[in-house]
C-alpha cells in the first residue's frame, strides 16, 4: 500500500506531459519514399535522410510497411521473416536508421505478416516437395493442406492431389498458427526484431488469422500480445481489422494496444462522410460513442484517412485545400494515435489499382525521385511538392504541423475522454476532452455558412481552412465556414 502510494505521488509529481503516451504516427512505404542510392528505389537509407522532415511535421513514431525480402513490390507476401529485402538496404542499414529514431524519441513499427508467408518461403517450398514426394516434414503442418479439392483452395505446384489455403492469392498460402513449431517461430521472429530496436508492430489481416473466426483470432491476439509485452513491457501493437464498428470492438479485448479506426476512414467514412454532409453534430456523437468502446476494453484509438489500401482523401475530396485541411483538423483533434499516410500532408492523388495507391513521394523537382511501381497507371498531384509547401504559411502541410504541435501542448486532445456537446446548430461538431485536470474543447464548422457557438473560456488556436475570421467575444464564438476553434 504504502508503495502504491509513493508510486501514485512520484506520477503525479510528473508533468502532463510526460505522462501523454499518445502519438501521430506516419505510414511509410519504403519503395516510393525516398532513394538515398540513386537506383529508383526508395530505401531504409532514404528515411533515415528523412527524418528531421518527419520529426518537423510533428510524428513521434514511424510504420514501415513491410520491409522483409519478397518477390512482390507490396512485400505482403514474405520468404524471409528476419532479414531487408536487398532492395531496400541491409541489416547494418536498419540498425541505424532504429538508433536514429531512437535518438530523435520517434517509436519504429514493423509490419508484421502473420496470416501468410509467401508460397516461395523455405517452409512453403519444403512442405510441398515432401508432399510430392510422399515424405513427412515438419513443414506440412505450418499450413493447411488437404487431399480434398475444397473451392477457393489451390493445387500444390509438382504436388498432384493436393491442395491448399491461400485465402488472398495463390502467393500467399495461409498460415495454420495452431502449430506449436510456427508459434515458436513467431515468437523468435517478433524477438528479433525487438532486439534490433523496434518498438512495436503492426499486424497485418488479424481479421483473417483463423478464417473469420472471432472467438480463434481473438484467442491468438491474447497468446501473442501475452508473449510481446513479456519480450518489452511497453511495446505497441496495431492491428488491421479493416471491418465495421462492432468487429472491431470485439478485437480489443485480447489485448492488442490499437486497432485501426477503419469506420472513421477512407472515401465512405465517418470523417469524409461528415465533411460532405456537413453534420458536424452527428460525428461528435459517434466519436463519443466509439471512443467510449475503445477505452472500456481498455485500448487507444488509431484513427486515419486513409492508407495503402485506399484511395487517397485528397482525391476523395477533390483535391479541395480547405477540405483537405478539413479532413486533417477532424483526424488530428481526435484522440489516440492518429496514422497519416506518407504523402497525405501534401495532398498527394492516387486511386484505382493498389499501385496507384503507392506513388512516389513529391520532395521536389529532381529530388531523389523514386519510380513508381511497375504497374502504377496514374501520376500523383499534390498541393505542392514538399519544398514548395514548406515556404508557404498556408499550406496544407503547415497545416498538419500546427495541428501537431498543438496536440503536444495540449496532451487533452491526444489523451483525453472525449464528451460530445450541444449546440444550436447541426453543422457544428463541438467535443470536449478531459486529461489529468486538463479539459480543452474543440470545435469544427463543417457547414458552408458562418456558425456562432456561445461559449464562455478562451481561444487557444483558431484553424480556418478557407476565408474568414475566427473571432471569441463576449461570450460568443464565431467559427466561419469550414474552420476549426480549439478553447480552454
Ligand atoms: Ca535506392
Amino acid at each position: 500500500m504504502k508503495r502504491c502510494l509513493a508510486l501514485c505521488l512520484a506520477l503525479l509529481m510528473l508533468p502532463a506531459s510526460t505522462l501523454a503516451e499518445n502519438r501521430v504516427f506516419y505510414e511509410i512505404f519504403p519503395a516510393s519514399f525516398r532513394d538515398s542510392d540513386g537506383d529508383g528505389c526508395g530505401d531504409l537509407n532514404g528515411i533515415t535522410e528523412m527524418l528531421d522532415y518527419i520529426a518537423d511535421l510533428g510524428a513521434e513514431g514511424i510504420w514501415l510497411m513491410p520491409i522483409c525480402p519478397s518477390p512482390t513490390y507490396h512485400k505482403y507476401d514474405v520468404t524471409d521473416y528476419k532479414a531487408i529485402a536487398p532492395e531496400y538496404g541491409t541489416m547494418e542499414d536498419f540498425d541505424r536508421l532504429a538508433a536514429e529514431t531512437d535518438a530523435r524519441g520517434i517509436r519504429l513499427l514493423v509490419d508484421l505478416v502473420l496470416n501468410h508467408s509467401s508460397s516461395l518461403h523455405p517452409w512453403f517450398l519444403e512442405a510441398s516437395r515432401c508432399l510430392a514426394n510422399g515424405e513427412e516434414s515438419p513443414y506440412t503442418d505450418y499450413y493447411h493442406f488437404s487431399q480434398e479439392a475444397i473451392p477457393g483452395w489451390h493445387t500444390v505446384p509438382g504436388a498432384p492431389g493436393w491442395y491448399y489455403e491461400g485465402g488472398f492469392t495463390y502467393e500467399m498460402p495461409d498460415l495454420n498458427l495452431d502449430n506449436e513449431s510456427l508459434r515458436q517461430e513467431i515468437l523468435s521472429i517478433c524477438k528479433f526484431w525487438i532486439d534490433h530496436g523496434v518498438d512495436g508492430f503492426r499486424l497485418d489481416a488479424v481479421l483473417h488469422y483463423y478464417g473469420e473466426d472471432i472467438a480463434q483470432n481473438v484467442a491468438f491476439l491474447t497468446w501473442l500480445m501475452e508473449h510481446l509485452r513479456e519480450m518489452k513491457p511497453d511495446i505497441y501493437v496495431v492491428g488491421e481489422a479493416w471491418k465495421d464498428a462492432g468487429t472491431i470492438a470485439q478485437y480489443y479485448p485480447s489485448g492488442i494496444s490499437s486497432l485501426f479506426n477503419f469506420p472513421f476512414s477512407g472515401a465512405e467514412g465517418e470523417i469524409v462522410n461528415a465533411i460532405r454532409s456537413k453534420k458536424g453534430a452527428s460525428f461528435a456523437k459517434k466519436a463519443e460513442k466509439w471512443y467510449a468502446t475503445v477505452s472500456a476494453n481498455g485500448g487507444v484509438d488509431a484513427p486515419f484517412l486513409s492508407n495503402h489500401d485506399n484511395a487517397r482523401v485528397a482525391g476523395t475530396l477533390m483535391q479541395k485545400t480547405a477540405n483537405l485541411k478539413l479532413a486533417a483538423s477532424m483526424m488530428l483533434t481526435l484522440p489516440g494515435n492518429p496514422f497519416i499516410y506518407y504523402g497525405e500532408e501534401i495532398g498527394m492523388t492516387g486511386s484505382g489499382r493498389d499501385e496507384n495507391k503507392r506513388l512516389p513521394m513529391i520532395w521536389g523537382e529532381n529530388e531523389s525521385i523514386c519510380l513508381p511501381p511497375a504497374n502504377a497507371d496514374q501520376t500523383a498531384s499534390c498541393q505542392g511538392s514538399v519544398r514548395e509547401q514548406l515556404h508557404d504559411p498556408a499550406s496544407l502541410l503547415n497545416h498538419y504541423k500546427t495541428l501537431t504541435a498543438l496536440r503536444k501542448q495540449y496532451p487533452a486532445i491526444a489523451n483525453g475522454t472525449l464528451t460530445a456537446l450541444e449546440t444550436e446548430n447541426n453543422s457544428v461538431c463541438a467535443y470536449r476532452l478531459e486529461y489529468s485536470g486538463e479539459t480543452i474543447f474543440v470545435m469544427h464548422n463543417l457547414g458552408r455558412k458562418e456558425a456562432t457557438v456561445a461559449f464562455s473560456g478562451s481561444l487557444v488556436a483558431a484553424l480556418p481552412c478557407a476565408e474568414g475570421e475566427i473571432l471569441l467575444n463576449d461570450g460568443m464564438l464565431t467559427l466561419p465556414a469550414q474552420s476549426t476553434a480549439i478553447l480552454k
